[in-house]
């Protein structure tokens, strides 16, 4: 028996589990482990951003629907990886794997611009589900006193399509 174990669950994440155990016989252990409870479908987040859809209309539970494609699910964060012993820490125990997928996602680089980011400049981001939320607050605040706007991304950005 091999035991596969994806980090992350967002789509990256979540289909290569999904996808896994579809592929694998049964013997074989499939365990997705995310630092978050909530499955997030991120291309929706902009209409979050706009106030046309609350976030639980794009969140799904991951302690609900993973377990019922036959995969374990762990909310935790992994805090390091060993590959040479095959271990995976988590904050309260050590995990084994044979396999594992490490599907993390970026990080938002917004310290590359001096003044980028709804927490220390003074931008507005759809790019994950807290900064949409600020965001939605903010449209709504300029929709009382509504004037120029820019939308944009900045140079570099890996993705374009938000903006
Ligand atoms: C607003 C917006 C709109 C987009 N629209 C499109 C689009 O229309 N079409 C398109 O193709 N792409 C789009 N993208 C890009 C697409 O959303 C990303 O490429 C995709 O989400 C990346 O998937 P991922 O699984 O690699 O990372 P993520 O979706 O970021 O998932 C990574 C997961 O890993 C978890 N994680 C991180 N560290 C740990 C850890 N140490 N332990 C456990 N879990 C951890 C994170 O919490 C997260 O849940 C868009 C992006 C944004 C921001």
């Amino acid at each position: 028996m091999a035991r596969v174990v994806v980090i992350g669950a967002g789509l990256g994440g979540l289909p290569a589990a999904y996808e896994m155990r579809h592929a694998l016989p049964s013997e074989h252990q499939v365990i997705s482990i995310s630092n978050q409870s909530k499955f997030t479908f991120v291309p929706s987040l902009p209409w979050v951003g706009l106030g046309l859809r609350s976030l639980s209309e794009i969140q799904l539970d991951l302690n609900q629907i993973v377990p019922k494609h036959g995969v374990e699910f762990i909310h935790a964060p992994v805090t390091a990886i060993d590959p040479r012993a095959r271990q995976i820490s988590l904050p309260d125990r050590t995990i084994d794997y044979d396999y594992a997928v490490i599907a993390t996602g970026s990080e938002l680089a917004l310290d590359a611009f001096p003044g980028l980011g709804p927490e220390q400049g003074y931008t507005q981001s759809v790019c994950n589900p807290y900064h949409a939320l600020l965001c939605a607050e903010a449209w709504e605040k300029f929709l009382d006193n509504p004037g120029p706007i820019v939308v944009g991304t900045t140079p570099g950005a890996s993705c374009f399509g938000p903006a």
